[in-house]
């Protein structure tokens, strides 16, 4: 598209409409309407079909004008209004401008991500499909008995007839199975005409339903009512506090260990909006592997529910988005990119394990948190959010001691077991065989032999994550990445775990031919090394390796839960919200990959992964044991974590934080690039560094190779960008990246803006 130029506005007496094509550009672009059509006539919100260039896109108007910074003659004309009523409406148009501006993204990718692909690419809004009617040709040969010799075409042709706004394909199908031979018979004698038409939102609704892969809502809601937990003093007390900020904005936050009910408060405040007859999304960090919530939701609620999550085809998640968009679905369970879904008349938004390092985007596309932007919907419509976790993030807390959120406690409750008992192994002072320190053997043992389920955890699939040469010390490398070459000895591959190459596992070194031995500890090996320790003991595994699918996370949850494993080895995935009741041991097999990061969020992590680890421990009412393996277990985040608990080792982390001027004390943006050599990407990064000083102030650091610093033959480097605040922020990349956008260097790497990012290696 040709640049802005400064002349004076050009006003039309039509007026111009500004439009968000989906495309690479920072900017709307401006558009004529069509001939004869006024631009107030054509709504913010629907979609049009504009020409780009030498192709024609499709473009959402945001905004209307008077005039257009462009010359006259360079204006164009929009082709056509696809949409007659606006796919958003004000407040979700608002949320996206702001999202846009606020993460620096280009407006039109943003737009774009909010829609199911076929409406990207132009589809209709609303759910339509296929009607056949008799032309009038058709009515005069069927009143002559034509056709004679096809008794099936005249039988259509009669049942047609009788119904003089046609039929529909389903209508068709009970009465006629083989109609659309006759049909197409009758067509080409021009006596039959299909025609697309809006579906009702019942057929939306149904469709809604075959997309979330359960019951149907009908069925559900025959089917009989759960029984209904009564609620404790505390959760009572959140429902009520959330309740009474209906109809108006307020940030609550439920902090609660696993089993102590935030969902049924979920539940809860989900059934009073529905009373309202207003309508909630729900966000859940994923839903693949997480079919319990789903279900409860589906058989307590008894209402359509949409269920937006990424691993839907583009049928299914566009039949999900119009059943939203019609109605039909008042309640939305969904993953990340459901924060755009056009809840009607949206009433409350809970944003469960708020926590969850899945609620932002960390590659490709807009880099956007969705429990950021619950926030910012709740606040921009008027309505109440509920952030829930048993570890919130230090960002959450900091805004409870700001007073911009509330907090609501729910204590363990009377039927639930005590906190359990969190001990530290040093694995310097005992005999470590297998990556197993005798205290934790003698430990799994003594639970196995008292009827106990053992959870082991490991943060590290793959059988080990070094082959190692023992004659010469050549190590298998990832020839793509800076990376070592994990063992699957299962699969006999050696993998990379950050591009993916996978080649068969060699018996000899690559280099000098002697042998070559696995090094270290994954998951793989740790279940092998205890199926030997206490072969009596059936054993499960719990790894991106081992549970693809729903199916096979619930097939490893009933094996647990009728006792037909007692061992259970997983990496981060068993801390994705599954309640193991008969659990009464977690052994840590290695807490220290986080103590020395480089990144400040990593202890903040570590912390929350051991917190929600430890939570699976308990049975019944009696408190589970923990024991977590280190080499420091002097470190003042592990002590302070154990005598503190999860709040103790909050209030000291923000205390660091709030020294070292890290977030929430500070913004960051993140500025990433790669290229094909170190050099093309640091050039960029430098070059962009010295832009810098035509911006407002803000300090910069950088820029340094990534901490893997070749992926997937990608050199990535990167320029951190901190100021005090998020109006200095902003400010600060408003000025900047139009500089970095025209460097010649920025065509010779990728690169992006990561605002408020998350991970910093
Ligand atoms: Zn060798
Ligand atoms: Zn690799």
């Amino acid at each position: 598209m040709p640049a802005a130029d400064l002349s004076p506005p050009a006003a039309t007496a039509a007026g111009v409409l500004r439009v968000a094509v989906d495309c690479p550009l920072r900017s709307l672009l401006d558009y004529l309407p069509p001939a004869g059509v006024r631009a107030l006539d054509l709504p913010a919100g629907a979609r049009v079909r504009v020409p780009m260039g030498g192709r024609s896109a499709v473009g959402v108007i945001v905004a209307h004008a008077d005039g257009s910074l462009l010359a006259p003659q360079r204006l164009r004309r929009i082709g056509a209004l696809l949409d007659p009523e606006p796919l958003f409406d004000a407040a979700l148009l608002e949320l996206l401008r702001w999202t846009a501006s606020y993460y620096q993204h280009p407006p039109g990718e943003v737009y774009a991500a909010a829609l199911p692909t076929a409406l990207r690419a132009g589809q209709a809004a609303t759910a339509q499909e296929s009607w056949l009617v008799l032309t009038d040709a058709g009515r005069a040969a069927h009143a002559a008995g034509e056709p004679k010799r096809a008794p099936r075409q005249r039988a259509l042709a009669a049942l047609l007839a009788a119904h003089s706004e046609g039929l529909a394909a389903a209508q068709l199908y009970a009465a006629q199975p083989d109609w659309r031979s006759s049909a197409r018979a009758l067509a080409k004698r021009g006596w039959t005409e299909l025609q697309l038409r809006d579906a009702p939102p019942v057929a939306a609704m149904s469709a809604a339903d075959t997309t979330a892969g359960g019951a149907s809502a009908i069925g559900a809601a025959a089917a009989a009512i759960d029984v209904i937990p009564d609620l404790s003093a505390a959760q009572t007390a959140a429902v009520a506090a959330v309740d009474a900020c209906a109809g108006r904005f307020g940030s609550f936050l439920l902090q609660g260990a696993t089993g102590s009910g935030k969902t049924e408060v979920y539940l809860r405040l989900v059934l009073r909006t529905l009373e309202r007859g207003a309508g909630a999304l729900v966000l859940v960090p994923e839903i693949g592997l997480t079919p319990q919530l789903l279900e409860r939701f589906r058989s307590r609620l008894r209402v359509p529910i949409a269920v937006l999550h990424s691993a839907l085809s583009d049928g299914e998640r566009l039949q999900a988005w119009r059943a939203v968009r019609a109605g039909a679905a008042r309640v939305v369970i969904g993953t990340r990119s459901a924060i755009f879904a056009p809840v009607q008349r949206l009433g409350l938004i809970v944003v469960d394990e708020e926590h969850d390092s899945s609620y932002k985007q960390q590659e490709g596309g807009c880099r956007y948190s969705a429990r950021d932007l619950a926030v910012l919907r709740a606040q921009q419509s008027g309505l109440p959010v509920l952030l829930g976790s048993a570890t919130p993030a230090l960002e959450s807390l900091h805004n409870v001691q700001l007073g911009r959120y509330r907090q609501l406690l729910l204590p363990r409750r009377a039927d639930q077991a005590a906190a359990p008992r969190i001990a530290l192994i040093d694995l310097r002072a005992h005999a470590v065989h297998a990556g197993l320190a005798t205290p934790v053997t003698q430990a799994i043992a003594r639970h196995l032999g008292s009827d106990g389920q053992v959870l082991v955890y490991l943060n590290r699939r793959g059988y080990a994550p070094t082959l190692l040469c023992t004659s010469c010390g050549w190590i298998a490398p990832c020839t793509e990445c800076d990376a070592r070459l994990t063992v699957h000895r299962g699969a006999a591959q050696l993998r990379c775990h950050y591009c993916g190459a996978a080649q068969p596992l060699p018996t000899r070194c690559g280099r000098c031919g002697f042998e070559v031995r696995p090094v270290g500890q994954g998951t793989e090996r740790i279940a092998e090394t205890l199926a030997a320790m206490f072969p009596t003991a059936p054993l499960a595994r719990l790894d991106r390796d081992t549970v693809h699918s729903a199916a096979d996370m619930e097939a490893v949850m009933h094996s647990l839960l009728d006792g037909s494993a007692r061992i259970l080895v997983g990496t981060q995935m068993v801390t994705k919200g599954h309640h193991f009741p008969g659990v009464s041991l977690v052994a840590v097999i290695n807490a220290d990959q986080g103590l020395f990061s480089a990144d400040f969020r990593a202890a903040e992590r570590l912390a929350q992964t051991i917190v929600q680890v430890a939570g699976r421990a308990g049975r019944g009412t009696r408190a589970g044991e923990v024991l977590i393996q280190t080499e420091y277990p002097e470190h003042p985040l592990l002590q302070n974590l154990i005598n503190n608990g999860y709040e103790g080792f909050a209030a000291g982390a923000l205390a660091e934080r709030e020294a070292a001027r890290w977030p929430p004390f500070a913004r960051l943006a993140l500025l990433r690039a790669s290229g094909r050599s170190a050099t093309t990407a640091l050039d960029f990064l430098r070059e962009a560094r010295e832009c810098a000083t035509a911006a407002p102030p803000a300090r910069l650091l950088g820029p340094v190779p990534a901490s893997m610093a070749r992926r997937a033959g990608r050199h990535h480097a990167q320029l951190l960008i901190e100021t005090s605040g998020r109006g200095e922020l902003h400010r600060f990349l408003e000025q900047w990246l139009p500089l970095i956008e025209r460097l010649p260097a920025a065509r010779r790497v990728r690169w992006a803006l990561d605002v408020d990012p998350l991970d910093l290696q």
